[in-house]
């Protein structure tokens, strides 16, 4: 058992509000040097960038996380992790069917790059990713379990896309496997009573569109491994396992 500085929770070239900078060698050198073990690769509706940092972060020791932070119906982000490159590439398969078939208009919304594991672009996808899907909630949640991941609530505190800022609470049966504060607000101590109240330990993850939004260690979890099945135990605290953050 250690305790594993993660960062679950970090946006490549691919998401449209993303710098350039946010390419595999770049990103990873700087999480090498801020001493993060593990982060998630979480672009908007997509997973088609995580290949490339999974093949980079396996040649620099960095733990890769495949992931994906979906825009469900009612316009709430979701953090979907998982193990393998197989599983987050079902799901985007599933997420791509239900995301509005639209074009990018670059100049509005950005550009969005795939690249290879040395940060040479490869392809423009050619569909807006930044929108909402037509899945709900509850079927992005089921969808990732069905699949064997996990879903997080993202960035609960911030007044937009989140289930406080968009319903005002976290519905009492909806089985998410935890949340996600910014580290961008201060605490708000009703707040931290209302996930305690749930039994949910955070996470604190950067959200980093560029480089600079990468953070410090702020959120650490104990585990003897870091795969989705640890976290969910250091999620829950069982087992010995536990998230750890700094505020
Ligand atoms: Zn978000
Ligand atoms: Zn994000």
């Amino acid at each position: 058992m250690r305790e594993w500085v993660i960062d679950l929770h970090v946006h490549t070239i691919l998401s449209p509000c993303a710098s350039d900078e946010m390419v595999p060698p770049r990103v990873l050198h700087r999480i090498k040097q801020l001493g993060i073990d593990v982060i998630a690769i979480t672009d908007h509706n997509s997973a088609e960038n995580v290949a490339a940092f999974m093949a980079k972060g396996r040649e620099m020791g960095i733990g890769v996380l495949p992931g994906m932070e979906v825009q469900t119906r009612e316009d709430i982000h979701m953090v979907c992790l998982f193990d393998t490159l197989e599983q987050v590439l079902a799901w985007q398969n599933i997420v791509y069917g239900h995301l509005p078939d639209r074009k990018n208009k670059k100049d509005s919304f950005g550009e969005q790059w795939v690249v290879d594991s040395e940060g040479n672009k490869v392809s423009e996808v050619e569909r807006l990713l930044l929108m909402g899907t037509d899945l709900t909630l509850e079927e992005v949640v089921n969808g990732v379990h069905h699949l064997g991941g996990l879903c997080i609530a993202a960035h609960i505190d911030r007044k937009a896309f989140s289930l406080w800022g968009n319903l005002g609470f976290i519905p009492e049966d909806l089985p998410i496997d935890g949340v996600e504060l910014t580290p961008h607000l201060p605490r708000n101590q009703t707040q931290l009573n209302q996930l305690i109240k749930r039994g949910f330990y955070y996470l604190i993850s950067s959200d980093a569109h560029w480089l600079d939004g990468l953070f410090p260690p702020q959120c650490f979890a104990a585990m003897d491994s870091c795969n989705t099945k640890a976290l969910r135990s250091a999620l829950l605290k069982k087992d010995g396992c536990y998230i750890r953050t700094i505020r």
